[in-house]
């Protein structure tokens, strides 16, 4: 009854004797080392699998047979450690069953100790927590860019610029945020069609994304054609010499726009930004630095469009 059980477990399972000599060897085993039972009962283990020699399931083994001491091998440190294989085709290419493995002292009348050791496959849990993983990975880089354009996103900015208002009025420095709005967009998607917006749209942040050097720059996605910079640690006329090489870069792209009203731009995609300071010693609400940015853009597009204002909160 016992042996039919061993043979039908779904889980390698090894006696060792007290000399680590096998005694006992299932059926899995055979079938996923290639060892088969008659070949390995009575040799030392670690002389059927010398590679395992000086390893952590030496001493695991050792540990339970002269201590009495059972052992999980940390599957995180020891993803494979027995040259197991689930078939053929994965023993030619070399790759190895994911092994969970215990080792268990058994007490045995009459004789010194023996162990059990138990290898479980784990190879589709971990092929199952890897696809989680990545999954999460990518979801949370989903949450925090913008699906268009693969800058931040609208909340990837409220988090950082949180962030940065508190750690520039926490270090005394100035904070300069611009807001960036593409002008005429509503002509140029009736002219040239929604898909060929889409594109523009994403050349623009691209190029602005490019023209922003320090690591510490963020460029977001605010809504629809606007866009945010978030520049650390940058005064008022620094950051306004930032939003005037971005304007200037935007016109250089020369992506016509023959929707905008003639004489605009040489009829070209342009945008205008307002830009505001939170200077080192007067901290402001994040609203109200927004505020500040938003209205100099509305002046921006008062005046003309294609222009760099600058306004304080
Ligand atoms: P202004 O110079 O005053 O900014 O004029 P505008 O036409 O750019 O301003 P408005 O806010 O009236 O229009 C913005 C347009 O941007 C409306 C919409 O058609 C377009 N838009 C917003 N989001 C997207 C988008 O994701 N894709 C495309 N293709 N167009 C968008
Ligand atoms: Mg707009
Ligand atoms: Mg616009």
């Amino acid at each position: 009854m016992l042996d039919s059980v061993f043979g039908v477990i779904d889980l390698g399972a090894v006696v060792l004797d007290h000399q680590r000599r096998v005694v006992l060897w299932n059926h899995w085993m055979s079938r996923h080392s290639g060892h088969e039972a008659g070949m390995v009962v009575g040799r030392d283990f670690f002389a059927v699998f010398p590679e395992l020699r000086g390893k952590r399931l030496d001493n695991a083994v050792l540990q339970a047979l002269r201590d009495n001491f059972p052992a999980v091998l940390s599957q995180t440190l020891h993803k494979a450690p027995i040259p197991l294989f689930a078939n053929h085709a994965a023993r030619t290419s070399g790759v190895r069953i994911q092994q969970a493995v215990a080792v268990t002292p058994l007490a045995v009348t009459g004789a010194a100790r023996h162990c059990l050791i138990q290898v479980s496959d784990v190879s589709a849990a971990v092929h199952r927590e890897r696809l989680l993983r990545d999954q999460a990975l990518e979801l949370r880089s989903q949450t925090f860019s913008d699906g268009l354009t693969g800058i931040a996103n609208r909340r990837h900015f409220d988090l950082a610029m949180e962030k940065e208002q508190r750690r520039a009025k926490r270090s005394a420095i100035a904070l300069t945020m611009l807001m960036i709005d593409i002008d005429f967009f509503k002509a140029y998607n009736d002219h040239y069609g929604h898909q060929q917006g889409d594109d523009t749209l994403i050349r623009v942040a691209g190029a602005l994304a490019a023209m922003l050097q320090r690591p510490q720059d963020l460029i977001a996605r605010y809504g629809g054609e606007e866009f945010v910079v978030i520049l650390p640690d940058m005064d008022s006329a620094s950051g306004a010499r930032v939003a005037e090489s971005l304007r200037q870069r935007i016109a250089q792209l020369a992506i016509p726009h023959a929707g905008a009203p003639g004489g605009h731009g040489s009829q070209r995609i342009t945008v205008s930004i307002g830009v505001a300071t939170q200077a080192p010693h007067q901290p402001v609400e994040v609203a109200a630095l927004i505020g500040a940015a938003d209205r100099a853009l509305y002046t921006a597009k008062r005046h003309g469009r294609n222009q760099v204002v600058i306004e304080n909160p």
